[in-house]
């Protein structure tokens, strides 16, 4: 939401806000599920997965329509930008074709590893302290 705040062109501003997903994961920050993860991809996961990111992406879009006007579509495209690199263990929970050969899940998979091998997470309270810390910087650039 910041990088679309303070970075005025939508195609620098979606590449910011992907690039800052990985910078973000590589400071602690807690997460309920830890590596190795561990939670069983039932039907209520995947409606749970499904369900935090259609609220977290109407209450951006909520926020930016009422709040930041000016900033509207900027703020939603690189909120979408920021949270579509963790969409990567979730890919394959949904079958799209068979999983035998599938060359987009074969490169997700390849994704996802180099993803999951940058990633700081911890159950421990420090992650929510620089989390704090993260958001406070986040509104100092958007103030
Ligand atoms: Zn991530």
């Amino acid at each position: 939401m910041a990088v679309g705040i303070a970075v005025k062109n939508p195609i620098i501003a979606v590449h910011l806000a992907l690039i800052s997903h990985f910078v973000l994961d590589l400071i602690p920050h807690w997460q309920l599920n830890v590596k190795p993860y561990r939670l069983p991809f039932s039907i209520f996961t995947k409606i749970f997965a499904v369900s935090d990111f259609l609220v977290a992406l109407a209450l951006t879009a909520i926020i930016a329509h009422i709040v930041l006007p000016a900033h509207k579509l900027n703020v939603i495209l690189c909120s979408l930008a920021a949270m579509v690199p963790d969409f990567d263990d979730l890919v394959p929970q949904f079958r799209i074709g068979s999983k035998e050969g599938n060359w987009f899940l074969k490169i997700v998979g390849k994704f996802s590893s180099i993803h999951d091998s940058i990633q700081c997470e911890t159950r421990n309270f420090t992650g929510v302290i620089s989390q704090l810390g993260m958001l406070t910087l986040a509104l100092a650039m958007i103030l």
